[in-house]
């Protein structure tokens, strides 16, 4: 590994002011991605800025009722707390689905939603890819593409974004908020992860040197009858192959409000409004359910070797609401 400088920060103001003034510099979370990343090459900043001391651990219900998470509260906390397990019980399972107990012990909300993509091409720096260094070019296409995009990709990349976690907080409408050294500003997840199009290096809205400092979770009663699920090729800890996070809300037999997001799917984490968008108003029944997941899927573009994620997704969609849908009506 290169040489780096390191450095705790203790209030956000100075986190940001590092940042601003030095682009080679970038904060730490957990460590649990980056470091992995700088002992392979793939990352080489001169120095970290480490922000897990900052006041941004807590968890709060906010006036609305919603809930308010600090950024650098660990995983294992986040799935922990009685608030999350009570209000968006998927979000619990999401993150409990994802690492190993040591990781989740260490690892924190702002790292989760800005971990890269575990695409073999990116962390092997003797080979081409567009995420790394744009302009020369994606070998998954052509290659090993097995676990990656069927949604929203481009010939330029076709990574999926790893987070179990921003699975659930795409479902449940998150806002980030963070801080630069210019002010304060906001961004819906739905934003928050730029399209791939031809610069699948530019893979947030964030600006330069942006502290997260927080996630947000506007009240959502639906969210309440939640759940998440995750397929991948072993039962020990791994990345998901697909997941989906999934809550409905069904009175008199017909779905009323409905929420769902798939990962691995994508290079964010895709939520599923074609599918949220067929429920509505529907019978809570097999063939709506199916009906949701094919106009949801019908956006798919595969390559020859993970065109086996179509028909995992959709009996995915269809499982879970099929189990949702019987909860919300015992
Ligand atoms: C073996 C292994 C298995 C894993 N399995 C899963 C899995 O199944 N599902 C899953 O979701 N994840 C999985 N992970 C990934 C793990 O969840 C991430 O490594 C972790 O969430 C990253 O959080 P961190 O705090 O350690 O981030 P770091 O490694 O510290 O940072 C990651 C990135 O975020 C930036 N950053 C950190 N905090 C902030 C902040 N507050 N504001 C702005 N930038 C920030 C850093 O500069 C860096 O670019 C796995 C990791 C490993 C090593
Ligand atoms: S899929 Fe994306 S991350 Fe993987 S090689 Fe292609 S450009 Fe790089």
């Amino acid at each position: 590994m290169r040489e780096f400088g390191y450095e705790r920060a203790s209030d956000v103001s100075g986190a940001v002011a590092v940042l601003g003034a030095d682009p080679e510099a970038r904060f730490l979370g957990g460590g649990t991605n980056l470091v992995d990343l700088m002992k392979i090459g793939v990352e080489r900043p001169a120095r970290l800025v480490d922000v897990r001391e900052l006041p941004l651990g807590e968890i709060e219900v906010t006036a609305d009722g919603g809930l308010r998470i600090g950024a650098t509260v660990t995983n294992s906390d986040l799935a922990a707390h009685p608030e999350v397990r009570r209000r968006y019980p998927a979000l619990t399972q999401a993150v409990l689905a994802g690492a190993s107990g040591q990781l989740r012990n260490m690892a924190t909300v702002g790292g989760n939603l800005l971990q890269r993509t575990r695409c073999g091409y990116f962390t092997d720096v003797s080979k081409p890819c567009n995420k790394r260094e744009p302009g020369s070019g994606c070998p998954a296409v052509e290659g090993e593409h097995r676990n990656h995009a069927i949604l929203g990709a481009s010939e330029h990349c076709v990574a999926v974004h790893p987070s179990d976690m921003g699975v659930a907080l795409a479902a449940f409408d998150a806002v980030v908020e963070y801080e630069t050294a210019d002010g304060k500003g906001e961004l819906a997840l739905a934003d928050f992860y730029r399209p791939v199009g031809d610069t699948p290096h530019l893979e947030t809205g964030l600006p330069a040197g942006a502290l997260i400092t927080a996630v947000t979770l506007p009240p959502a009663p639906v969210a309440a009858n939640s759940v998440y699920r995750k397929v991948r090729e072993r039962a020990s800890y791994a990345f998901a192959i697909g997941s989906v996070a999934a809550a409905v809300d069904v009175q008199d037999g017909v779905v009323r409000d409905a929420r769902i997001a798939l990962g691995a799917v994508a290079s964010r984490p895709w939520r599923a409004r074609a599918a949220e968008a067929a429920l509505i108003g529907q019978p809570a029944e097999g063939a709506t359910f199916a009906a949701a997941a094919d106009a949801e899927l019908a956006a798919a573009k595969p390559l020859p070797d993970n065109r086996y994620k179509v028909p995992l997704m959709r009996n995915l969609i269809v499982a879970l609401l099929t189990e949702l849908a019987s909860e919300a009506t015992r």
